[in-house]
């Protein structure tokens, strides 16, 4: 049944005349332990399908399963809890918040959540990113690759079930892109967790399990083992 999985998946936007059908019945599982990426031209969906299957937008119609949970008929409330307990995310643009620091950022939403982070889990996630002698920096003193580790860092130190990726190597380097990919593939397979990650770099593709490809809102095909498929 998979860590997350939607069935007939629908998500319109706009009025009637003018609306634009994001998703169009897509249904697809994704597995635990794995890192599935999500490819597809510019406008196929990628996003819309993250977004919904995290919770932070509502589909027009259809189910979305979350470790078990129906999520789609969920309140506010309910999908906050499960967003902050159960799902991490890493985001093209890092979306630090510019004025904390390093170690203020990774520990925010927890603290949010009225959440203490123990010292030790800290120092163990700041390591595995190779930030800890910079944590009383601010994002505009780091490099983008810094950043994104920082943010790495703040989507795991919660151990989330789930982190979705959103074009996570985006705006990185290959070089940086490299240690976050190395990153997301031992949450995989050192700690259990699943990643899904919306990304359009082949680069990146080859580092996951199984590649989903969209096209115009559907399913339009996906590889397994995409590292020995694709051309690199
Ligand atoms: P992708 O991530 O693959 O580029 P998106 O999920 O962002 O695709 O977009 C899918 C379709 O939905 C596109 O046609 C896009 O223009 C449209 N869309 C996305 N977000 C909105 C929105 N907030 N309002 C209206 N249309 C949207
Ligand atoms: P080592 O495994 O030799 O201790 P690592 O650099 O691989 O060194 O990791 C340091 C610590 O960071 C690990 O012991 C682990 O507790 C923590 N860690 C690293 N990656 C993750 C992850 N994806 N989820 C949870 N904890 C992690």
């Amino acid at each position: 049944e998979g860590v997350v999985s939607c069935r007939g998946l629908v998500k319109i936007y706009g009025e009637k005349g003018t609306s634009v059908t994001a998703l169009d019945h897509v249904s697809i599982s994704f597995e635990e332990s794995k890192l599935t990426a999500i490819m597809g031209p510019s406008g196929s969906g990628k996003s819309t399908l993250m977004h919904c299957l995290a919770g932070l937008d509502s589909p027009s119609s259809g189910e979305i399963k979350l470790e078990g949970s129906e999520i789609t008929h969920m309140n506010e409330r309910q999908l906050t809890k499960v967003r902050r307990d159960r799902i991490g995310f890493i985001f093209q643009s890092f979306n630090l918040v510019p004025t904390l620091t390093v170690k203020q950022n990774i520990t925010l939403p927890a603290s949010i959540a009225g959440k203490k982070i123990p010292d030790e889990r800290l120092r163990e996630v700041v390591e595995a990113v190779g930030l800890t002698d910079r944590l009383s920096h601010r994002p505009s003193e780091l490099s983008g690759g810094q950043q994104q580790r920082v943010a790495c860092a703040r989507a795991l130190v919660t151990e989330p079930a789930v982190i979705f990726a959103d074009e996570p190597t985006g705006n990185l380097d290959s070089r940086s892109s490299r240690q976050i990919l190395e990153f997301l593939r031992r949450a995989v397979d050192v700690y259990g967790q699943s990643v899904i990650m919306v990304t359009h770099d082949v680069d990146a593709a080859a580092w996951a399990d199984r590649v989903v490809f969209l096209a115009d809102g559907k399913v339009a095909g996906e590889l397994i083992s995409p590292s020995r498929d694709m051309v690199l």
